[in-house]
């Protein structure tokens, strides 16, 4: 499946005004921005529009400044080391809606850039609208920020899957509503994965807990070959086996359903591997002490990472497939001393990537172990949005890419 939407290639753009949603939620400390990858991505579609001979206002969040005015959430930093990206001037507007940012964005001329401020600092962006007052709150928001172009273009993949009014409700006040191409590029690679995979496709699922990650085991259940647990959702299937799992992280309201995902995999023929030795810690400390045991995890001990066993039966697994879809990590890999079988991972995944297969990694928490790694380069594709591809795999619409203009 590619994108059924247009793009900024379908249409005219000369002497336009452009209004774009980009993600740059970057981690920012004391004014510093500590890791650009999302202003780096959001570069190539920013400089195709500039150079068509249109004028760009960029919109974004940052953070969660809960609809109030946080000056440790401000954008203004982004704007600055955009500038320096770019190599030109770019205006910073200190809101993102009103008469006077509306001017501000008329008066640009064609190649000129502006980045507004922080769409959350409006409680209208992204409320939970539950009265019909509410929503036309958000409504009467979208049709604001709508003022400051007459072209929308979304390309900020890691909001698409919330309706907000800079990601989806903008649509309806704007006529021409495409997608940019690291929009483009995320939906091409993640519909392929799932549409239409090169046999053996894998998945590997980590990360803290089962809850957040259902939806997406149920829909890939139904997709893939093998499925690879390890991180702390692990131990809630551990427990639904009978196994004693100590202090480990467990969703105990989950034991059932973990039980009925076991008994779907099996009744689908889908390989399901669970851990079969892991890294017991005495606390929750990269100094605790540690043992390797099985998966009965002695009492008063929890499981920070899963054990070499398990990596080299989940390497052997790697290495035989032809696509890999990857959401967060096999252990605490935040501190060192259970980093170990992530970091494997990675190098797994790296080899198998170097031999034909396509990997593709989405959640913060893979991408930056797979940073940490240094092996970055080796992945297919490296998804810039966590929650949105994992509700794009498990085949939800995401508002911000259904609102845009059909092909
Ligand atoms: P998620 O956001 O659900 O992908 O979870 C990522 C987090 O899971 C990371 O911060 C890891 O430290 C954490 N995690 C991974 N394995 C475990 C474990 N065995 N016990 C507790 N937390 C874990």
């Amino acid at each position: 499946m590619g994108l059924n939407k247009k793009t900024v290639r379908d249409i005219e753009l000369k002497g336009k005004r452009v209004v774009m949603r980009v993600d740059f939620n970057v981690p920012v400390k004391e004014g510093k921005i500590k890791d650009d990858t999302r202003i780096q991505a959001a570069l190539p579609t920013i400089k195709y529009v500039l150079d068509k001979g249109a004028s760009l206002v960029l919109l974004s969040h940052l953070g969660r400044p809960d609809g109030e005015v946080k000056p440790e959430f401000s954008l203004k930093p982004t704007a600055d080391a955009l500038a320096k990206l770019l190599g030109k001037e770019v205006k910073f507007a200190p809101d993102c809606i009103g008469e006077n940012i509306v001017a501000m964005a008329k008066a640009l001329k064609p190649g000129e850039i502006m980045v507004c401020e922080n769409t959350r600092f409006h409680k209208e962006e992204d409320m939970k609208a539950k009265t019909d007052e509410d929503k036309k709150k958000m409504q009467g928001f979208a049709a604001e920020l709508a003022k400051l172009g007459d072209v929308f273009v979304n390309d900020a993949f890691g909001t698409a899957h919330r309706a907000h009014g800079s990601t989806a409700l903008i649509c309806k006040f704007i006529p021409i509503s495409v997608a940019g191409f690291l929009m483009e590029k995320e939906i091409q690679y993640l519909g392929q994965t799932v549409e239409n995979p090169k046999r053996p496709f894998i998945a590997i699922i980590g990360g803290a807990k089962i809850s957040g990650k259902l939806e997406v085991l149920t829909s890939l259940i139904s997709k893939c070959d093998a499925i690879l647990i390890g991180g702390g959702m692990a131990y809630t299937f551990l427990k639904a086996q009978g196994h004693n799992i100590g202090k480990s992280l467990c969703e105990d309201e989950l034991v059932d359903t973990a039980k009925q995902i076991l008994a779907e995999a099996k009744s689908k023929n889908v390989t399901f591997l669970l851990p079969t030795d892991n890294l017991a810690a005495d606390k929750f400390d990269n100094a605790a002490q540690i043992q390797t045991v099985g998966n009965d995890i002695p009492d008063g001990w929890m499981a920070l990472d899963v054990g070499p066993k398990t990596v080299a039966a989940y390497t052997a697994e790697i290495l035989k497939a032809k696509t890999i879809v990857w959401n967060g990590p096999m252990g605490c890999f935040e501190m060192p001393n259970f980093a170990k079988a992530t970091m494997a991972i990675c190098k797994a995944v790296a080899d198998a990537s170097d031999k034909g297969a396509i990997s593709v990694i989405g959640g913060g928490d893979s991408v930056s172990a797979v940073n940490q790694s240094g092996l970055a380069g080796k992945m297919s594709h490296i998804s810039t949005g966590g929650g949105a591809s994992l509700e794009f795999l498990e085949g939800k619409k995401l508002p911000g890419v259904f609102a845009l203009n059909d092909l």
